[in-house]
């Protein structure tokens, strides 16, 4: 690993505005939180992966793996992020380094000649290019080739340093959100500013969920102008420095970011969930008072409120014919970061109970909320076992799992329903009508017929009827006598 590279990664491990480090005592912290890599520890996601979970919502961009072919066709278009404009985000651009190439040396011509290809065919707003494992171990610099290209073809050229083997997926979220820091946020001035705008970081518009919300900030005329979201444009990284605020929606993969934005350019952050009524009603509300705070008029608070009560009305009428259909449902919930309790109590809201929740790529604060809403600890859990997951779902004797795609067939082999609230889901679940339509799929998934069938075990497994007792024959009942019979 480059000297660069690693001091980078330690500072990034060193984050401090992460929860956990700040817990730390001095000597812990200066550790920071490197672990020592194991085989297999980027099984689920290398930091490559990461970066480009992070990233590839930018739809604009060409994204360019500089890598033999597995490393983008692995993880390829594996989320649903939705784009209102351009389609590119969605091809896959890989510089496909065969084994003589990588003998011979030429990963870095062939990296520059792919950077023109790209421009020239595409046009797209800049390229990202991403390093990977094979690259950077050949020594591959992507910097320099970068920096060559964007001055040669006049379109920013960004180097995504993130080669899978310094880490987790969660590293390559933060790697990326420093190479966009460094390289691109910045580099554009807004044609005009407003007192009302803001960024979003960590919303991936999956399923179009941010569309759900964007007109509620459109009514109240905030204006998303930075953006490291789904459905977001380069010019939009370049421009973050002159936000007001910024809402982190995914405080564990690019906090880094919001806080330097904090750091260098005074922008304040904070951390808020569209999942659930009342978490998008107290997202707004501190969206609009952090505006007030930093010279927006003071009127916009009343209009969110107003605008706060008129769609907690209709979403509370939308939700009433599901509640009595839902009420008392036992859910076991697994799934990660901001979810893990913004799911909860919106579940609770509606009368669910949650009978577990999992804390995977959750933030202390994540389990100081989850504690806080569901009242005890004992529900957390880490990562389970499909073994685990199955007898949990039987004890706990829940009516339905609500978990990302992996999951479902241990839900099925549990004959409990199965609910996809992960990144492939099709249907949008956040903001006051993403609560109606999430009910509704727990309703479909529930209240489906089939259950009821399926758990009825099947005729040749059916324990026998009882035969029907024998009833001894009367004789003396019978018409005639003994002595009727001697005769014959
Ligand atoms: S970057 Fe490395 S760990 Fe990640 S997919 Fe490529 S080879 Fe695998």
């Amino acid at each position: 690993m480059s000297e660069a590279l690693k001091n980078q990664v330690a500072a990034v491990l060193n984050e401090p505005a992460c929860a956990t480090n700040r817990s730390k005592d001095d000597a812990a912290r200066k550790k920071g939180c490197t672990k020592q890599l194991t085989p297999g520890a980027a099984a689920g996601g290398c930091a490559f992966d990461g970066a480009m979970i992070a990233l590839q919502p930018v739809t604009d961009v060409a994204h360019l793996v500089h890598a033999p072919l597995a490393c983008w066709g692995n993880g390829y278009d594996n989320r649903g992020s939705a784009s209102s404009g351009s389609d590119l985000y969605r091809t896959g651009f890989t510089t496909d380094l065969s084994e003589l190439e990588i003998v011979m040396g030429q990963g870095e011509k062939k990296l520059f000649r792919a950077i023109r290809e790209v421009i020239e065919q595409q046009s797209p707003a800049a390229v990202f290019v991403y390093s990977t494992c094979t690259t950077a171990l050949v020594g591959d610099d992507i910097v320099p080739v970068c920096k060559a290209a964007a001055e040669r073809f006049g379109t920013p050229v960004i180097p995504i340093d993130v080669p899978g083997y310094v880490g987790s997926k969660n590293l390559g979220n933060k790697l990326a959100g420093e190479a966009l820091f460094k390289y691109v946020v910045g580099t554009m001035e807004p044609e005009v500013s407003t007192p009302y705008d803001i960024n979003i970081i960590g919303d991936f518009n999956l399923s179009g969920e941010l569309w759900q919300v964007k007109p509620l900030l459109d009514k109240l005329g905030i204006r998303i102008l930075g953006s490291v979201a789904g459905d977001a444009r380069y010019a939009q990284i370049a421009k973050m420095h002159r936000a007001r605020v910024t809402m982190l929606v995914c405080s564990k993969a690019l906090i880094n970011m919001a806080r330097r934005l904090e750091e260098t350019y005074g922008i304040p952050f904070f951390e808020g969930s569209f999942y659930g009524i009342s978490d998008t009603s107290a997202a707004i509300r501190t969206l609009c008072a952090m505006l007030v705070e930093r010279g927006a008029p003071a009127d916009l608070i009343d209009r969110a409120e107003a605008l706060i009560a008129e769609e907690e009305a209709c979403a509370r009428a939308a939700l009433e014919p599901f509640r009595p259909r839902v009420a008392g449902k036992r859910v076991l919930l697994y799934t990660g970061g901001h979810k893990s309790w913004s799911v909860v109590s919106a579940l609770q809201e509606l009368g669910m109970e949650v009978v577990g929740t999992s804390v995977r790529k959750a933030t202390e604060e994540d389990k100081t909320r989850i504690a806080e809403i569901m009242g005890t600890e004992a529900h957390m859990f880490e990562n389970m076992a499909p073994r685990d997951m199955y007898a949990a779902l039987r004890a706990a004797r829940a009516d339905v799992l609500m978990s990302g795609g992996r999951s479902q067939f241990v839900a099925l082999k549990a004959r409990v329903p199965w609910v996809d609230v992960n990144q492939e889901k099709h249907e949008p679940y956040a903001g006051y009508m993403g609560m109606v339509n999430l009910l509704d799929a727990i309703d479909r998934a529930i209240n489906n017929p089939l259950w009821a069938d399926l758990r009825t075990p099947a005729p040749w497994d059916a324990p026998p009827a009882p035969a029907a007792p024998v009833t001894p024959l009367d004789l003396s009942a019978m018409a005639g006598t003994r002595a009727d019979f001697e005769d014959c």
